[in-house]
């Protein structure tokens, strides 16, 4: 398997096609291997329009998602961004290649660790990582420029919300467990919030004090 080859693919068949403009979003994806942040077993389908398991009953979101949610946040490079369920890491790589720094928060202590591995393999060295409940956010490093939430809540949790910069872009799926809608907030000027409903989404549920309890 040409990992090159299918990663050029995915961005022509799944990202650009679909009407992704960012070139430096494009270069990104264009760069960052995919396969490195799903287990071995599943490096021919790290390429494929699909989430995919990565363990603990998680997911790697579809390409495309990662790339829409990030267009969303309008990275220019100088940016301190935040982000809510590191997975596999795979989009924190892609922010870390567009933003000057990223904090990334996951619950699940393997997933963290493995991410780590990851992201240190490629010598992303901008990204740090918190194993943590991320509904509360990363009170010592805010404000953030941009917040991205990569699992399903039930609420826009106002503590991610507190910690969002003048100007700053928070995406995040809000809904059921079943569906939710991709909502992007902007902090206006005077600190008026700005709400826009993006398109349908199926994420993993947000587990935490301010997200959903693990029994539901
Ligand atoms: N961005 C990831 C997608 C991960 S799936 C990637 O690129 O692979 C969502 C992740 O959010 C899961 O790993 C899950 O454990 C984590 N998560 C759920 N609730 C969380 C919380 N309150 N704080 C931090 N991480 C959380």
């Amino acid at each position: 398997m040409n990992f090159d080859i299918a990663r050029k693919r995915m961005v022509e068949t799944q990202i650009v096609s679909r009407g992704v403009k960012d070139r430096r979003l494009i270069e990104a994806m264009l760069k960052v291997p995919r396969h490195v942040f799903v287990e071995e077993a599943m490096a021919a389908q790290a390429y494929s329009d699909t989430p995919l398991p990565i363990g603990e009953k998680q997911t790697i979101s579809q390409p495309y998602m990662v790339a829409l949610m990030t267009e969303l946040l309008e990275l220019s490079g100088r940016e301190k961004v935040l982000e809510i369920g590191t997975g596999s890491g795979y989009q924190a790589a892609i922010l870390a290649t567009l933003a000057d720094r990223v904090y990334t928060v996951e619950r699940i202590r393997p997933l963290a660790l493995k991410a780590r591995r990851a992201l240190d393999l490629l010598g992303l060295l901008n990204v740090n990582i918190k194993i943590s409940d991320g509904t509360i956010g990363w009170e010592e490093e805010a404000p953030f420029d941009a917040i991205i939430v990569t699992a399903g809540a039930p609420d826009v949790p106002d503590k991610l919300v507190e910690q969002l910069a003048i100007g700053g872009r928070l995406v995040i799926p809000v809904g059921n467990q079943f569906e939710q809608i991709l909502v992007r907030i902007t902090k206006q000027e005077d600190g008026s919030l700005d709400r826009e409903n993006v398109t349908g989404c199926r994420f993993v549920k947000l587990v935490g004090k301010y997200g959903w309890g693990t029994e539901e």
